[in-house]
C-alpha cells in the first residue's frame, strides 16, 4: 500500500488478513456503482484460522510426528497451496466471477469452485499431497475474463462473437454451474458440487473411501505432536474420519439425477438429461459402502488412546456429539456418518424425482427400490456380534428416524410419503417375523434392538407427530475447509 493509503479507499483494491477467534468465511467483496452495477474496488478479506483446517487434514493424512524425525514440510505446503488458491478465487469475485461447481469435474478448470485437497496413495498406501491443488486459474476463468473484460474492433457483432466465445467453450467439454445447482441438498445435477473432485462422482466416493481406510489404518500418535493432549487425537481424527462427507454427498446427487445446461432455443445444448439407471445403481451402491459397520469402526487400538479431554480442552463444534462423557464415544462418529450419508438419501426433493422419473419411464430407479437397498444394507443386512453390531444397530436407528421423517415430512409430495409409511410398515413386519425367528432369542441385544423399534414404529403410525426416535447426531462442522467465502449471500 502506498503511504498513509487506506484499506477502506476507494482507490485501492485490497486483499487484507485478518485473524478470528473461530474458523470463518473469506470474502471477496466489491464495491459497485449503484447506477451501472460497473465494479469500482475490489476488497478481499482472507481469514488466517481457515489454514488450521487444511492443516488438520495433512496431519490426519500424513500422521508426520514419528518419534525423532524432523517434521515435514508437506502439511504447511499443501496449506499455502491452498492459500494461493484462495487468493485467486477471491480475487474472481472482486472481478464480477460467480461460483462454478462443475469445474472440478472438468480437470479442476475454475478457481472459482471449491477445492477438497486432492489426496493420492502412494504404493505403500500412504498418502501423497503433492498435487493437492491446482496452481493458476483455469480453462472456465480465461472464458469468463476474456467474455466479460473483451473489447472488440469496430463493427464486431459483439453478440455474436460473445456467443460463439461461449459455445466454443461447452464444445471443449468446459461447463458452468454455480450456488444454485450445488448447494441445495436436493440437487439433481451429477456434475455440480462443492468440495468435490474427479469426472466422476461415484468413482471418485469409491477412490476416497480407499483413501480414508488406508489412513486410518495409519491413524494413532504419530498424527499430533510429542506432548500434545491424546485426547487431542480426536481434533485431527474428525477430519480424516468425515474425509467422504463431500464426496458422498457428490455421488448422491446422481440416484433420481438430472443432468442439465440453460439452453438457449436454437444455441444446440442438450436441456435435460436424466442419468442412466445403471449409473444411478452404481452411485447408489457406492453412496451405501460407506454405512458398513466395519468402515465405520474406529480401530481398538485408537480408542484405548483418547482419554476425556482435560480442563481448557472442551469438547466443540468440531468435535462429535458423544452419548458416552466424559469418555470419548467410540459410537458418535458412526452415527455421525450414517446421518450424514442417510439424509441425501432420504431428501424429499429427490425422492420425489425418483417417484416421477420412475412413472415416466419404469426403467428408471423408483423410490421403492431405493428404500428397499438401504434397508437391505441396514436392518436386513446379518449384524454379528461386538462393536460391529452395535455400531449396525445405531445405523439402523438413523434409516428409521429418517424413514419415519420423510413420511411425515410435509414438504415431501404425497407420494413420496406414502411409499414411505409403506416401507415402514413393510420393516414393522419384517421386524415382528424376524422377532419370532431364531435370530433374537439367541442375541438379547438384538432383541432389545427389535422390539424397541417395533414400538416406536407402532407409536409413530399412531401419531406421526410423535418421532420418539432420537434424532441422529449431526456430524462435527464441515465447511469451510481450507477456505473460501459466502459470497452474495448464499446460505
Ligand atoms: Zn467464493
Amino acid at each position: 500500500m502506498p503511504q498513509g493509503a487506506d484499506v477502506m479507499d476507494l482507490r485501492y483494491n485490497v486483499i487484507q488478513w485478518v485473524h478470528r477467534a473461530t474458523r470463518g468465511w473469506s470474502y471477496g467483496a466489491a464495491v459497485t456503482d449503484p447506477r451501472t452495477g460497473e465494479i469500482i474496488k475490489g476488497h478481499v478479506t482472507l481469514g488466517s484460522l481457515r489454514v488450521r483446517q487444511d492443516f488438520l487434514i495433512a496431519e490426519a493424512l500424513l500422521a508426520p510426528y514419528e518419534k525423532g524425525k524432523p517434521v515435514s514440510p508437506k502439511m504447511q505446503e499443501m496449506a499455502l497451496a491452498r492459500l494461493r488458491q484462495l487468493a485467486a478465487h477471491e480475487v474472481g469475485h472482486t472481478l464480477g466471477l460467480m461460483h462454478n461447481y462443475s469445474a472440478s469435474t472438468v480437470n479442476r478448470s475454475s478457481v472459482m469452485d471449491y477445492p477438497p485437497p486432492y489426496v493420492k496413495l502412494v504404493a505403500d498406501g500412504t498418502p501423497d499431497l503433492s498435487a493437492a491443488y491446482a496452481t493458476g486459474i483455469g480453462e472456465w476463468d480465461k472464458v469468463s475474463i476474456v467474455f466479460g473484460y473483451q473489447d472488440f474492433a469496430p463493427g464486431t457483432n459483439e453478440q455474436a462473437a460473445l456467443n460463439t466465445m461461449l459455445l466454443d467453450a461447452y464444445g471443449r467439454g468446459l461447463r458452468y454451474l454455480t450456488d444454485q445447482d450445488a448447494r441445495p441438498a436436493g440437487s439433481s445435477s451429477s456434475l455440480a458440487h462443492l468440495w468435490d473432485s474427479g469426472a466422476n462422482a461415484v468413482d471418485e466416493l469409491n477412490r476416497i473411501m480407499q483413501v480414508r481406510g488406508a489412513a486410518l489404518k495409519r491413524f494413532g500418535e504419530n498424527n499430533i505432536r510429542e506432548g500434545a493432549p491424546l485426547a487431542t487425537l480426536e481434533d485431527v481424527l474428525v477430519p480424516l474420519y468425515m474425509l467422504h462427507r463431500y464426496q458422498v454427498e457428490a455421488a448422491s446427487k446422481l440416484v433420481g439425477g438430472m443432468d442439465y445446461t440453460f439452453a438457449l432455443r436454437g444455441d444446440g445444448q442438450t436441456p435435460t438429461h436424466i442419468v442412466a439407471p445403471a449409473e444411478q445403481r452404481r452411485a447408489l451402491a457406492a453412496v451405501l459402502t460407506t454405512l458398513k459397520p466395519d468402515v465405520l469402526a474406529l480401530p481398538e487400538s485408537l480408542l484405548k488412546l483418547i482419554p476425556p479431554r482435560p480442563p481448557d480442552y472442551e469438547r466443540g463444534r468440531e468435535h462429535f456429539k458423544i452419548h458416552t462423557s466424559p469418555a470419548f464415544d467410540a459410537l458418535a462418529p458412526a452415527e455421525a456418518a450414517a446421518q450424514h450419508t442417510l439424509q441425501f438419501l432420504f431428501n424429499p426433493e429427490r425422492a420425489a424425482r425418483l417417484v416421477e422419473f420412475h412413472a415416466r419411464n419404469a426403467e428408471n430407479l423408483g423410490l421403492e427400490e431405493i428404500l428397499d437397498a438401504v434397508l437391505a444394507a441396514t436392518w436386513k443386512s446379518a449384524h454379528g456380534k461386538g462393536y460391529t453390531a452395535e455400531i449396525a444397530r445405531i445405523i439402523d436407528r438413523v434409516a428409521l428416524y429418517d424413514l419415519m421423517a420423510l413420511s411425515a415430512n410435509e414438504h415431501a409430495s404425497d407420494q413420496v410419503r406414502a411409499i414411505a409409511a409403506l416401507k415402514l410398515e413393510d420393516l414393522r413386519g419384517w421386524i415382528t417375523t424376524t422377532e419370532g425367528s431364531v435370530i433374537s432369542f439367541v442375541d438379547e441385544e438384538q432383541r432389545a434392538h427389535f422390539s424397541f423399534a417395533t414400538s416406536q414404529i407402532v407409536q409413530f403410525q399412531k401419531d406421526p407427530k410423535q418421532i420418539s426416535v432420537t434424532a441422529p447426531a449431526e456430524p462435527p462442522d464441515g465447511p469451510p475447509i481450507g477456505a473460501d467465502d459466502d459470497w452474495d449471500g448464499w446460505d
